[in-house]
């Protein structure tokens, strides 16, 4: 008579569960992200995902909690600039209207359409435009203007401050530039470009930049002694730079 094995307790791979899907939360840098995990028998490392949907961790079965919340904060700059960049993307496309909001140095200003103003320019709160018609079009290209024409004078004043401070004789020539991939460059023969929509920024990260750029005219490299140089003109350049690389993206909607 033949024995019947006992039966298994482990049932075959196929018929476990294969995945479970959680939410769970972290504070990065001070605000609350939430996520999503998902965790699978066939994954073996845990990998970061995002888009519209969010966020989202692939992990292995077994891997941790506290692996997962690790790896996000070893990764927390970047988790929180794509996941800005994901929200600007989504953002409605900007009007050129009353009450839209400009940025003039890290300040808000309402735009305020007055037909027969002597001339654009800010007032208390609002910058005030005058256009011989109220096209979005008109608007859009009379506060371009003025904020290239705000961006060269401030870019100017920077530029020939850190000069000093650095003993640079030969003024460098500054021109605008508009690249959405880069905020400035610095060339051999001494010109310094600098892209226009950094006006819309706090003046401490328009300072990081134009010291950066001025920092080149005398070290053309991103060696060391370059950073010393740049972190004597901007002693907190290092933190700057990081918040560049995390709200940068913002001003890139004009
Ligand atoms: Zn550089």
């Amino acid at each position: 008579m033949m024995r019947v094995k006992p039966d298994q307790l482990d049932l075959p791979l196929r018929f476990r569960q294969q995945q479970s899907i959680a939410r769970a939360h972290l504070a990065l840098e001070g605000k609350l992200v939430t996520y999503t995990i998902k965790r699978s028998l066939r994954r073996r490392a845990i990998s970061i995902l995002i888009d519209e949907e969010g966020l989202r961790v692939g992990a292995p079965w077994h891997a941790t909690h506290s692996a997962i919340e690790r790896l996000l904060r070893k990764h927390g700059d970047w988790v929180l600039r794509k996941l800005d960049e994901w929200t600007v993307q989504r953002a409605p496309a900007r009007r050129w209207q009353d009450g839209e909001h400009v940025m003039l140095l890290g300040q808000p200003f309402s735009l305020k359409l007055v037909p027969g103003a002597a001339r654009i320019g800010i007032q208390g709160s609002n910058l005030i435009v005058n256009t011989g018609d109220a096209f979005e079009q008109s608007v859009s290209r009379a506060v371009h203007r003025w904020l290239h024409d705000q961006a060269l004078l401030c870019f100017e004043e920077r530029v020939a401050h850190y000069r000093q401070l650095l003993g640079v004789d030969r003024a460098p020539r500054v021109m605008l530039s508009s690249a959405r991939t880069r905020w400035g460059s610095c060339h051999s023969s001494g010109r310094i470009h600098l892209n226009w929509r950094l006006i819309q920024m706090p003046a401490r990260l328009i300072d990081y930049v134009v010291a950066h750029e001025v920092a080149h005219l005398v070290e053309m490299n991103h060696s060391q002694r370059f950073w010393r140089i740049v972190g004597r003109l901007v002693p907190d350049c290092a933190a700057l730079r990081k918040e560049l690389r995390r709200e940068g993206h913002r001003y890139l909607l004009v």
